[in-house]
């Protein structure tokens, strides 16, 4: 059992599925990156998505790179989210993690691997709503001790369900 992450449906050798303590992580890892570069709406979104995932969805929070909004500016939003795994690679922001993440590394190469391989297709009526518009800014206020996005369900650096204690 776990959360399991694919592109396009992929093979079992193309896939990432990891434990729910191991899916906490990688949403640190990924929203701690992404807060530091999300620019435009679309961005924003993205980086909120991470922000509020498995948070009330313990267990059922993977998804396939083919539910995201992708719209016809996919070109720009697939480098996006290639710059934001490496900076992640990168261990941005991982001094202000109250753990050591040591398999980060390995969640983020496969996903990473998985997105080159991915070729988006734009989504005329996305289900997860419609990214290019912006996201209510009250989403993307930071938490004053880790910088990241509140997201719908605050800070998840500060939220001792999903942190070790
Ligand atoms: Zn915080």
């Amino acid at each position: 059992m776990g959360n399991v992450f694919t592109a396009d449906g992929s093979s079992w050798a193309h896939r990432l599925e990891l434990s729910n303590g191991a899916t906490d992580v990688f949403f640190d890892v990924l929203t701690l990156a992404g807060c530091a570069i999300a620019d435009t709406p679309w961005e924003r979104h993205l980086v909120l998505f991470f922000t509020d995932a498995h948070r009330w969805s313990r267990g059922t929070a993977g998804f396939d790179l083919g539910e995201l909004p992708w719209t016809t500016g996919w070109l720009v939003e697939k480098a996006f989210l290639d710059r934001l795994i490496g900076m992640a690679l990168h261990r941005h922001g991982w001094d202000r993690l109250a753990y050591d993440p040591p398999n980060a590394i390995a969640y983020l190469s496969t996903f990473r691997e998985m997105i080159a391989g991915y070729t988006p297709t734009p989504v005329s009526a996305p289900a997860w709503g419609d990214w290019r518009v912006s996201p209510d800014p009250a989403l993307t206020a930071r938490c004053q001790i880790h910088g990241v996005f509140v997201g719908e369900f605050g800070c998840r650096l500060c939220d001792p369900n999903l942190q070790p204690r």
